[in-house]
Order: structure tokens, then sequence, then C-alpha cells
């Protein structure tokens, strides 16, 4: 049997070097990776908002966190404030953590639901302990990982750093521009990337990680793509980094505004500050004026302007070739997800690293589960639009009254009705995510579980406080933030 030893990796944006480093660090020299970028064509230059599994894929490749944060410029996260999304003056928090106590039978929100119409009026976020702490500017690492969180960072400083680690690992990086892809005339393979240069790579698996561009899954072998823009509306963005004015909060915020929203997020040095909008309803000039007139700080580098189209590669891995990153699709940055569906595809690859020949068993398998995970999110992203009393723009008007797919609609009227929530297929957002943000959004169940009503007053009351209170105590007894970044990572405190 002919062994598959020879990995491609194409583009080296954060895509190529997270397949890079986690692919050279698990397989060691079982197989050999070359990746091919060119400096010239450069990176797409966002993505800093992460979500907590990232943690354990550093882990996974054995990465000291303080050192990576200090490499990466990164902060702690717990979660994301969203701004003016329910009517345009209201605020919630979507946090990485659980609210309250569930039983096995129904989930916290059933007894706060009861609690409610019981004339217990303590706001559901008082129950958050990743909530409450950052919303105080407070953050520490928690005996067995009590505090969930994820990271704010620099991702080009993070494809630089785990550049480094592949490198060493025995990565061989090539410069230069692919000019051509070649194709095996039997199989349909791509046989060899050929470079300006004249040098021709050859492989038996490759990676397409040249982002938008999607040169090998796309432009060689026409993968085909699923249009999401009628859901996901919003198809331009402007981003900018200005210096920090403040000390760097546990969150990012999502802004809303009449046809999108913006972005900031903390990070050490400096602040990531962006605009997301539909250009069918803002021209790019508009755009840009809102978000330099609400920016604060001095501004560090020119405006990036990006064009994208919400959707995903209908296959993803495609004959010998699989698409990571944003050439495998693209869903707008509002819950941080891009990274995590990088870090899925390669996880998912390297559990299904064929031997020898590409069973075609493996292709399908990979391509449902990655599909699953983008349509679960995709899901969960145009919750965010739909569900919303704001009618005051053409934008939202539209977002309020779109079809949405029959997933989400399930999802919707069952929380409205009942209360619940299920977490199906392992799907990334959990239950308290969906609760989160339906609540945040607008939604009060009109009903709870018969269960809660099994607690008299005095008992739901003593359950309400006593949860309340171990999360405000252990809130009281977390450090600052900003200070437990600078001493974790060994720097002197950020602005
Ligand atoms: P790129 O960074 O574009 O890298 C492509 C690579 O391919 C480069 O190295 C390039 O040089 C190379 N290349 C291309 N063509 C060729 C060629 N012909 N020859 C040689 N090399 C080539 N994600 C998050 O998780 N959180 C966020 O907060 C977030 N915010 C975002 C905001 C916006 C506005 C956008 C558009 C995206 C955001 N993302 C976010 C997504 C995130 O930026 C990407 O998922 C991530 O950067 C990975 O990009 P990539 O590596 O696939 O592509």
């Amino acid at each position: 049997m002919k062994r598959l030893n020879r990995i491609v990796v194409a583009g080296g944006g954060t895509a190529g070097w997270m397949a890079a480093a986690a692919i050279a660090r698990t397989l060691g020299k079982a197989v050999s990776v070359s990746l091919v970028e060119s400096e010239a064509i450069g990176t797409v230059g966002v993505g800093e908002s992460t979500i907590p599994p990232l943690v354990a894929y550093n882990r996974l490749l054995g990465i000291n966190e303080a050192e990576f944060m200090r490499a990466t410029q990164a902060t702690f996260k717990l979660g994301i404030l969203f701004d003016g999304w329910r009517d345009g003056t209201d605020r919630y928090f979507h946090s990485f953590g659980l609210t309250g106590k569930d039983h096995w039978s129904a989930g916290f929100q059933h007894f706060w639901r009861y609690g409610l119409e019981r004339g217990f009026d303590r706001s559901y976020d008082d129950y958050c302990l990743e909530l409450v702490a950052a919303m105080s500017a407070k953050f520490a690492h928690l005996p067995d990982d009590r505090m969930n969180y994820a990271y704010q960072l620099d991702s080009g400083l993070y494809a630089k750093f785990l550049r480094a680690m592949a490198e060493k690992d025995g990565t061989r990086r090539v410069e230069g521009r692919i000019a051509r892809v070649e194709l095996d005339g039997e199989t349909g393979h791509i046989a060899a990337l050929h470079l300006d240069s004249g040098e021709a790579i050859e492989g038996d698996l490759f990676l397409d990680c040249t982002g938008f561009r999607a040169l090998l899954i796309e432009g060689a072998l026409h993968a085909g793509h699923d249009d999401w823009t009628h859901w996901l509306p919003c198809d331009a963005a402007i981003a900018i980094q200005t210096e920090s004015v403040a000390p760097p909060v546990p969150y990012t915020r999502a802004i809303a505004h009449e046809a999108g929203w913006q972005w900031r997020i903390p990070l050490q040095h400096r602040r990531g500050n962006g605009i997301v909008y539909c250009s069918r309803y803002m021209d790019k000039d508009a755009a840009l004026d809102r978000l330099l007139s609400t920016i604060e700080g001095k501004t560090l580098v020119e405006p990036n302007f990006l064009r994208f189209g919400a959707g995903a590669r209908r296959r993803q891995w495609h004959r010998n070739c699989i698409a990571v990153g944003l050439s495998g699709g693209f869903m707008e940055p509002l819950e941080s997800t891009s990274i995590h569906l990088i870090q899925r595809a390669v996880l998912r690859l390297i559990r299904m690293l064929p031997l020898g020949e590409i069973s075609e068993r493996d292709v399908a398998e990979f391509n449902d589960q990655q599909m699953a995970d983008m349509l679960q999110i995709r899901d969960f992203l145009v919750l965010h639009y739909k569900v919303t009393n704001r009618g005051d723009s053409p934008f939202w008007r539209y977002c309020r009254d779109m079809e949405v797919p029959d997933t989400l609609a399930q999802k919707i009227e069952l929380f409205r009705e009942t209360g619940r929530v299920f977490r199906r297929n392992e799907e990334l957002f959990a239950e308290n995510s969906w609760v989160q943000v339906m609540m945040g959004q607008g939604i009060t169940p009109a009903a709870w579980h018969p269960i809660a009503e099994k607690l008299p007053d005095e008992e739901l009351g003593r359950l309400f406080a006593g949860l309340a209170d171990q999360v405000s105590r252990t809130v009281a007894g977390l450090p600052e933030h900003a200070a437990y970044v600078a001493h974790y990572c060994g720097t002197p405190d950020s602005v």
C-alpha cells in the first residue's frame, strides 16, 4: 500500500499555521509537512476574539499559557456584551459559564422563570459567575477550571507563535506565490502546487488555507458553495486598531447599529475595533464615518476594508484536498467562531488521517461532521438577528421578518412556549448559551417545567439567595483582570 505521508499546507494565515503546528506536533516524523505562503499576498489580518475550546487546543499542543499570552498580547475573555440588539437601548451578556444550578430534568431557567411568577425578580445574570466577573472586570484561574474562559488575541501574532513551533517540529516553510495547481489527469487529485519561482511542491494531501481565495478547493477542484446571505446579510467589514484608553476588560463588545454591528476587543497593548455592515443598507463611507466617530483612542493603522458572503464550501474535503479556515466558508465574527472552526477541522482531520489511500467513507464522515458544526453555528448567529424588537431601520425590519431555517424556528418556538432548550449532537453552543441569548434578545418563556413548583416559595428564595451569594462572594475575591493579566504574563501593567 502506498503510504500517505506528504502533507502540503497552502497558506500561512491563522488556519495554515494552526494546522501545520498541530499536525507536526501530533504526528512528528510519521508525516512530512510543508507550508507555502506568500508574504506579498499577506493574510486577512483580522480575528481577535475566541471561544473556550481554544484553551484546550493550546493545552493539547503543550503550549505554555503565559508564554502564549505574552507572545500574542492576549487577554482573557469571559463572554460577549451585546448592546442594542433587542430594541436599540438594551444590553445583555452571553457568557461562557453556566447559570445557577440545573436539575437533570430541567435547566435553571425553569426555576428562575417560575420564581419570576412568584415575585422573585432578581436578574438571571446574577447567578452566573463568568458574567458577574466580566461585568466587574475581574478574572483569575480558579481550581478545577471553575471559570470558563477564552482569549482575546492578536491572530497575526498567534500565527507567528505557531509558526515557530511548527518549524521547530520539522515543518518546512516555503515562501512564494502559488501560480498554478496541477491535477493528476487520472484521479483528478491535486498532484502539485507550482510557484512563481518555478518550484513545484508535490504532496499526497493538500490543506487549502488560502483564505477567501480558496485557491485549491474551489479554484482547482470546484467543490461548490452554499450561500447563506439571505439569513446573514452582512457582507462587509472595516477593521481598525487603536491605542488602549482603559485597562482591558475580560469581554468583547458587539454593539448593534442600524445596518449591522461594531466590535471592540481589548488586547494587552491595543484595542481591536471594527464595523460589520450590510452593503445593501449602508455604504462604505457611512460605515467608515460611523466607525471613526465611535472609536476611542489614537488609531494605529489604516482601516482594513473587507468584503465577504456568509456561506460554506459544499464539500470541505474533496478528493485529496481539505479546506481549513476561510477557504471552507465564512460566517460573520459575531460569536467568534471562525478560529474555532479551524480548530475543529484540524483535529477532525488528525483523527481521520488516512494511512494510505483516502477512504471515501472518511471523506463523507468528515464533510458531514464539519457541515453539522457550521449549520449549528449558522442557526445560533441567525438567532441574534431574528429575535429582536428592532424595527427602526430597513435592515432590522428585514432581519425581523425573514424566514429562518426550520431547525432554528423549532428551537425558538420550543423555548418561547416551554422554556426548554436541548443541545443536540454535541453542538458547540450549549443550553446556557441559547438561554442567555434568547432571553437577552427578548424572549421570556411562557411556561416552566412543573418540577420548579415542587419548591415552596421559602425554599425557592433560599435557593436563589444562596446561588447569587456564592457568585458575588467568589467575584469579590477575584483580582482585577488587567492586573491579573500583567502579573500572569510578567509584563508591566497595561494602560
Ligand atoms: P488568511 O489569513 O487570509 O490566510 C491566507 C493565507 O494564504 C495567507 O498566508 C496568504 O499569503 C496565503 N495565500 C493566498 N493565496 C496565495 C497564493 N496564491 N500563493 C501563496 N499563498 C497564498 N475569527 C475569529 O475566530 N474571531 C474573530 O474575532 C474574527 N473576526 C473576524 C473579523 C472579520 C471582519 C473577518 C473577515 C474575519 C474574522 N475572523 C474571526 C476570521 C479569522 O480572521 C479567520 O478565520 C482567520 O484569520 C483564518 O484566516 P485564514 O488563515 O483562513 O486566511
